[in-house]
């Protein structure tokens, strides 16, 4: 798929509504760049959103470009890696969560909803990609709504717990997105949020500089489906303009499915290059970096639990 050849609009910062930018980098003809009043990283060109349908098709979830390679092939070949992920889920959506009614907006083949709901939980998905939504129906029997959130029709107050994992990153209208979240949580009811910490992120620092560039200024896989690259920082401004107060607090690790999917060119670079490369990757650095900087919510999955603004149970 081409993906530079989707429709194009441009954009502000869609935090603080400043035009003031600075250009980091051009990744796939994409403009990424960074709010110089706010600091919020995004695309000041996007996809147009009438073109997301399109862009969730089957390329999204199989040619790795974008986004996944292989995704049912993955699932099924690291099953255990993904229960192992699951459980852990589960277990923190067990001390959270005060009721079993849960959505989960952007679910994908449903894989997630269909472990909760082996476990006891009332599940029901929203999800925008026909080809992975089917799959959810069809093959896991799941109630999953295709399309927006807001074409979903639900019931309001009608959910204790909103999943938004890897989502909010992807959305043109996230305060739509989050006002609706709202309405449709019952009084003590939970979101969710959780996505990557992109482009600032410590190792992605560190990986620029090794190469002579600037932080900030490399590849991210993502472009162009994300159309912002968060820090907690504005991860959570964003949040709260939705209308949402964070009330705890988490870090996690992305990748560990992705580095076995597509292992890490050791041989890449000149020979310090691959030697720094050697000793992070094959010597067991990376993962003791990882392990710490998780500790200390420094990992590279910024994770939060949040309430409506007016709901102050929790
Ligand atoms: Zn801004």
């Amino acid at each position: 798929m081409d993906w530079s050849s989707f429709p194009r609009e441009k954009t502000d910062c869609i935090l603080c509504g400043s035009s003031s930018k600075r250009l980091l980098s051009t990744q796939k003809t994409w403009p990424v760049v960074r709010c110089t009043e706010c600091g919020l990283v995004y695309l000041s060109e996007r996809p147009a959103e009438k073109a997301l349908t399109d862009m969730y098709s089957k390329a999204y979830y199989e040619d790795g470009k974008v986004g996944y390679t292989g995704y049912l092939q993955t699932f099924e070949k690291y099953h255990d890696i993904f229960m192992n992920i699951f459980s852990r889920r589960h277990r923190d959506l067990l001390h959270h969560a005060r009721g079993r009614r849960l959505l989960e907006i952007g679910c994908a083949y449903g894989f997630l909803l269909d472990y909760l709901g082996q476990r006891g939980w009332e599940v029901q998905g929203v999800e925008i990609s026909p080809l992975s939504s089917e799959f959810a129906r069809n093959e896991l029997g799941l109630t999953v709504h295709t399309g927006s959130l807001e074409s979903a029709d639900l019931e309001e107050h009608s959910f204790d717990v909103i999943l938004l994992l890897d989502v909010l990153e992807h959305l043109h209208r996230p305060y739509d997105t989050l006002r609706h979240i709202r309405g449709l949580l019952s009084p003590g009811g939970i979101l969710i949020v959780q996505c990557p910490w992109e482009l600032y992120h410590w190792e992605e620092i560190a990986e620029a500089v090794f190469r002579g560039k600037r932080p900030g200024t490399i590849e991210p896989d993502s472009v162009p489906a994300h159309l912002y690259f968060f820090q907690p920082g504005t991860l959570e401004a964003v949040l709260n303009k939705g209308g949402f107060r964070i009330y705890a607090r988490q870090s996690g690790n992305y990748g560990s499915i992705r580095r076995l999917v597509r292992p890490p060119e050791i041989n890449r670079g000149n020979p310090i290059e691959r030697f720094g490369r050697f000793i992070y990757f094959r010597l067991g650095l990376r993962r003791f970096l990882y392990y710490a900087a998780r500790l200390v919510h420094l990992g590279n999955g910024i994770i939060r639990y949040a309430v409506p603004e007016e709901d102050e149970q929790q």
